[in-house]
């Protein structure tokens, strides 16, 4: 059976939209939940775009073991070099580089004819094959190229070495029968197509980047470029959970082997939410908290009758676990310590240790600790290690109402320091975050303010995300409580803390990795945000 090389590009294609930034530890961690779900190809970054985006290739390239590592660069051969530079580690290096192929592109954007592109192509290709044995090319703008130009580029490139050669849909515009005839004219028409793997590159502009990648296998293609979630440029690129578990479900009509370990999706989806803090909408194909879950009275009657009369798939083979033992304050740090390990936590004894405490004391504020509330309290311990120099939160007390400004009292601790400061604010949030302000005398501003519940009870767990923003870059913090005032003080200080610890964990100050949501503050005047 032909089988499916599955190429994510979460971490290059997918960390350039708006939103979606990771400091270089936090696309480690992704990595290793990728090489986990059994990626054969990882992107890795954009290697030249800048040294962040180089340290983070370089690093991926020596923390991953079975997936190949690629990183992308235009046709230049300081591009080139700089990918090579960054993957060279790597146990199974990639170089792929790309040149936009389509008249358009040409005349306008490049500025060159077909023929000094098709020369400029195959000059890449050669330069890079000699660094490199894996060298993947793309006809940026495939689907708008002209097909015959598209066979010559394609028929040249792979004479040059390229071993993979990607057809994308760049600006999401083609119909599935397109993509299918565009892949199917070059693995027909190019006589040495034989000699590398057609990959598809879809975007998801017009909602058809599943489909038309899908099409593209149909045709012939032999790898995949997705994103988790379906997350990058614009309105993103195919979902790979999506196009696995098409492979899968319909495997009748698609007739091809992959090698995903489907039950690691739902963690993988998971673990990008959690970094990102971006939620999965509900009604997300295969990962959205609705993808199981039958709310219709017909439609349960019939799920009881015999499951596969509405489900097409089970929760289990995406990796959704149905939790057996609801723990309690009654439950020790054996059952805990279990559970961590169930729900794919390795973590060691000083915050096992840690985390029980925290959920000792979680346990007599709440009735039943339910995974994800676990899920909640890991996240939020093990993004920042809280040290000597990091304010911690001693108390606070806030009054708020209707007819009054919101104050707020807290205390601080930092070391053998104990600071108290008061503020006011049109809301409880604001007030507490201005007097952690007013105590570590940094300015900071939000850019981006979240409060969520974890799970449905009365006494659920708020889980509060937050950027913010100084001279030196973004920060994210998290911090989880049945209290969201507390919630959004520890998170405030979870973030402040990695600001004030110096650039380790900055986001960096680049266009793309700073969301600007304009007005938060303003609308915190306005009353609109805290409540
Ligand atoms: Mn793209």
């Amino acid at each position: 059976m032909d089988r499916i090389r599955i190429f994510d590009t979460t971490l290059r294609d997918g960390e350039q939209a708006p939103g979606y930034s990771m400091n270089i530890e936090e696309k480690i961690r992704m990595a290793h939940q990728l090489e986990a779900l059994g990626v054969d190809i990882i992107e890795a970054g954009f290697a030249i775009a800048s040294p962040g985006d180089f340290e983070s290739v370089r690093r991926i390239s020596l923390a991953v073991e079975k997936p190949v590592v690629a990183s992308l660069c235009r046709a230049l051969t300081k591009d080139i070099d700089a990918a090579y530079a960054a993957v060279k580690g790597a146990k199974r290096p990639r170089i792929h580089t790309f040149l936009a192929t389509s008249d358009l592109h040409l005349e306008y954007k490049l500025k060159m004819t077909r023929e000094q592109a098709l020369a400029r192509a195959v000059e890449a290709v050669k330069y890079a094959r000699n660094l490199c044995a894996d060298v993947e090319f793309s006809l940026e703008d495939a689907s708008r190229t002209d097909r015959d130009y598209m066979c010559r580029v394609v028929e040249a490139v792979i004479k040059a070495g390229a071993t993979t050669v990607n057809l994308p849909d760049t600006v999401g515009y083609a119909t599935p029968s397109e993509i299918y005839d565009m892949v199917a004219n070059v693995v027909n028409r190019v006589p040495n197509i034989g000699d590398a793997v057609v990959s598809m590159h879809c975007h998801n502009d017009l909602g058809m980047a599943v489909a038309n990648t899908l099409a593209g296998i149909a045709a012939g293609a032999r790898q995949a470029e997705c994103c988790i979630c379906g997350i990058g440029e614009r309105a993103g690129n195919a979902a790979l959970e999506e196009v696995v578990m098409n492979l899968r479900t319909r495997g009748d009509a698609y007739g091809v082997g992959y090698g995903i370990v489907t039950e690691e999706i739902a963690r993988t989806a998971q673990l990008l939410q959690t970094i990102t803090g971006v939620k999965i909408a509900p009604n997300k194909s295969i990962v959205g908290a609705n993808a199981f879950a039958h709310e219709s009275g017909i439609h349960q009657h019939g799920v009881m009758a015999n499951v596969k009369t509405y489900e097409i798939m089970t929760p289990e083979s995406v990796g959704v676990k149905k939790t057996e033992l609801v723990l309690g304050k009654h439950s020790g740090q054996h059952a805990f310590s279990q559970r961590l390990v169930t729900l794919g936590y390795t973590v060691e004894k000083a915050l096992e240790d840690r985390l029980f405490a925290e959920f000792k004391v979680l346990a007599d504020r709440k009735k039943t600790i339910e995974d994800r509330d676990i899920v909640a309290l890991v996240e939020a311990a093990t993004g920042h290690v809280v040290g000597e120099n990091d304010w911690k939160l001693k108390n606070y007390v806030v009054s708020s109402g209707n007819e009054m400004y919101s104050t707020a009292c807290v205390t601080l601790v930092k070391g053998k320091k104990t600071v108290t400061e008061s503020a006011f604010g049109t809301g409880p949030i604001f007030a507490s975050i201005r007097a952690v302000e007013k105590i570590v005398k940094h300015d900071f501003r939000l850019t981006d303010f979240q409060i969520h519940a974890v799970t449905e009870s009365r006494d659920a767990l708020g889980e509060v995300k937050i950027k913010v923003e100084d001279k030196t870059g973004t920060y994210r913090g998290r911090g989880v409580s049945t209290d969201i005032i507390e919630g959004s003080i520890l998170s405030t200080l979870d973030a402040v803390n990695k600001m004030l610890d110096g650039a380790t964990s900055s986001l960096g100050t680049g266009a793309a990795s700073v969301v600007q949501h304009g007005g938060f503050e303003d609308d915190m005047l306005a009353g609109h945000t805290d409540r």
